[in-house]
């Protein structure tokens, strides 16, 4: 005959049993075990500041300094659409740096297949639009644009400057444009190279300079 027991209390949130010694919580009238008893009082902790969050107008200084970031914000905002508006734009700041960031470097990794000295983008004998495919290919994926960030912009060579002049451009704004491929530049043998060229290249086919010295013989 199985001697008769207490079968084990089970925990109503995440179903396993509780152990006899082990300690029985009861949480909105539901018996809990211990470990889901820190998760829903922590859970139920956020909700509350959360919530507190949503009825409570923002304070001044913080208005303030979101404005100086260039956030519009209207009067009377609660703190936690504060933090939202706040959080908004920097995702669109950080967002628009990548996007220039990649343009760049596109357009940089062609000026060296080109063996060109452009000074801007506009100066590539091709239309912009060429480029947007591999541009919205390479900031699809976050570990690409962690790449190209890690090249080295902001340098075009040594002539850079002597042709800015010529040309009666500002260097300042013409120089971020680039990364520069070489000893102390963009490193041509790294993935990201590798990867940009290989979307850019079906792109350029027949705007290469190469091909089209081939189709003029
Ligand atoms: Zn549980």
């Amino acid at each position: 005959m199985p001697t008769s027991r207490v079968p084990d209390e089970v925990c109503q949130q995440c179903g396993k049993a509780i152990s006899r010694r082990a300690h029985v919580n009861i949480f909105e009238g539901r018996v809990v075990c211990t470990p889901c008893l820190g998760k829903l009082s922590e859970a139920g902790r956020k909700k509350e500041v959360a919530e507190h969050a949503e009825r409570t107008t923002a304070e001044e200084p913080d208005i303030a300094r979101a404005r100086d970031q260039g956030v519009k914000i209207s009067p009377g905002v609660t703190v936690a659409e504060l933090g939202r508006l706040v959080a908004a734009h920097e995702a669109a700041g950080a967002r628009a740096r990548d996007v220039e960031y990649v343009r760049d470097w596109v357009y940089s990794v062609c000026r060296h297949t080109f063996c060109a000295d452009w000074l801007k983008h506009s100066d590539a004998p091709f239309p912009a639009k060429l480029l947007s495919k591999a541009v919205k290919s390479l900031l699809a994926s976050a570990e690409h644009v962690d790449q190209i960030y890690d090249q080295r912009r902001g340098d075009a060579g040594s002539n850079f400057e002597r042709e800015c002049e010529a040309r009666g451009l500002e260097d300042d704004d013409c120089w971020e444009n680039w990364f520069f491929f070489g000893p102390e530049g963009a490193d041509e043998g790294s993935p990201i190279y590798a990867v940009t060229r290989a979307l850019v290249e079906p792109q350029l086919g027949p705007h290469l300079p190469s091909r089209r010295a081939d189709e003029a013989r």
